[in-house]
């Protein structure tokens, strides 16, 4: 098999290159970490931990964090759909500097949260039409609370809108248990916590008519957020029964036909994470853990720092010293974002990512898009310039004449 970096550009890959890098992840048996971000801060601590590492990573927004991003002040609902585009564009712009694959996804959409989605699409055919691709690469529905029928069928009609533009769609069928984003299933009969076989292919079967870019999430056992061990097991042996009446089903040749994401892994053995990664697990959620150790980072520097961070000035080696430098947001912001670069580092360890993508800043591809239709202003000044001269030069001629 070719390297991955001979296939795959560094850079936000969206498309084709999106989908032969999560080909590559499910052929080789590792997934790439998903970070919910909610500011550029925690998105360079991903693309850092991405980079020193050789790793693809995946960024995500959810509908939280891109409100977040508007700033809490703002209400209006449409305010989260500005904000996960502002991130998504803080990550083109700077993603070229880091050198590895970085994939742009929104976290769950609940039915609620539709017209949030749909402001997100509205950015990707806008960003479309100008540079041919979209701007995020891919998006997830979450329409696990509604009835099968209804959850596929949504899913359906939003990926027939998606499948021009070849964004991929994630989506979830079954219940993880556990609250996130205002679904609350921590009161569920534990036994409805694993997804059957037959609702992975039902998904499977409505989906890939229209095309291979998408993804299931399927319960077996997560649970979000981090609990007490003990209440539900994990069982990531299920999803293998998963791949086997797919795979029986359609007659692949593929072992593993489905992509299949891991949700509620926060607290889940080396083992367990090893084994649904060997059973196709391509892409890993990780959000309660990289939120503890944003804050652990920030937890140390004012434990170890106190006596710095008591006033502007006066400090333990004098009444009139300054404490500029530590109370400086780029200095406890900074441990920050080093304490959770090295809980990402720890999550694609585990995950079996480092090392898959060797760092590469040489190739200088315009991760802002190249666009395609319009003239660039520059090329209209120059165009512009040059009608001038010719203008003038006939004038020339012609007043000489006279
Ligand atoms: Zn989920």
């Amino acid at each position: 098999m070719a390297s991955i970096t001979d296939i795959v550009p560094p850079g936000v890959v969206t498309g084709d290159n999106l989908l032969k890098l999560l080909e590559h992840a499910r052929a080789n048996s590792y997934a790439i970490p998903a970070v919910n971000c909610t500011s550029s801060s925690t998105v360079n601590s991903c693309l850092e931990a991405a980079a020193k590492n050789n790793s693809p990573v995946i960024i995500q927004v959810s509908n939280g964090g891109g409100a977040f991003m508007v700033g809490k002040s703002i209400k209006e609902a449409s305010s989260a759909a500005a904000g996960s585009v502002a991130l998504a564009y803080h990550v083109r712009a700077v993603a070229k500097y880091y050198g590895v694959p970085v994939v742009l996804h929104s976290d769950h959409c609940a039915k609620k949260l539709l017209p949030w989605f749909d402001g997100m699409l509205e950015a990707d055919e806008e960003y479309f039409a100008k540079f041919g691709e979209p701007l995020f690469s891919s998006h997830m529905l979450d329409l696990s609370e509604e009835s099968d029928e209804e959850n596929i069928d949504i899913c359906v009609k939003y990926f027939k809108k998606m499948a021009p533009m070849k964004i991929w769609l994630e989506m979830e069928i079954g219940i993880t248990g556990g609250e996130e984003d205002g679904v609350n299933n921590e009161d569920v009969d534990p036994e409805k916590l694993y997804t059957t076989p037959e609702q992975v292919y039902s998904v499977y079967e409505a989906l890939s008519k229209i095309g291979p870019m998408f993804s299931i999430a399927a319960a077996f056992g997560n649970v979000h957020g981090v609990y007490k061990p003990g209440n539900v097991k994990l069982s990531p042996e299920r999803l293998l029964t998963h791949q086997q009446y797919t795979k029986e089903k359609i007659g692949s040749d593929l072992e593993r036909p489905i992509f299949l994401v891991m949700h509620g892994g926060s607290g889940s053995t080396d083992d367990e994470i090893k084994l649904a990664v060997k059973n196709g697990v391509i892409k890993m959620n990780i959000d309660t853990d990289t939120q503890w150790a944003y804050w652990d980072g920030t937890r140390k520097f004012v434990k170890d720092k106190e006596a710095y961070l008591q006033g502007q000035i006066g400090n333990p080696e004098g009444d009139e010293k300054p404490n500029k430098k530590y109370y400086d947001p780029r200095a406890w912001i900074r441990k920050a974002e080093e304490s959770m670069c090295e809980r990402v580092a720890g999550s694609m360890a585990r995950l079996g990512s480092v090392g898959q993508y060797p760092r590469n800043t040489e190739s200088k591809g315009a991760q802002l898009g190249i666009e395609k239709k319009t003239l660039s202003p520059t090329a209209l000044v120059s165009v512009g310039f040059a009608a001038g001269l010719v203008g003038s030069f006939i004038i020339g001629a012609f007043s000489k004449k006279k």
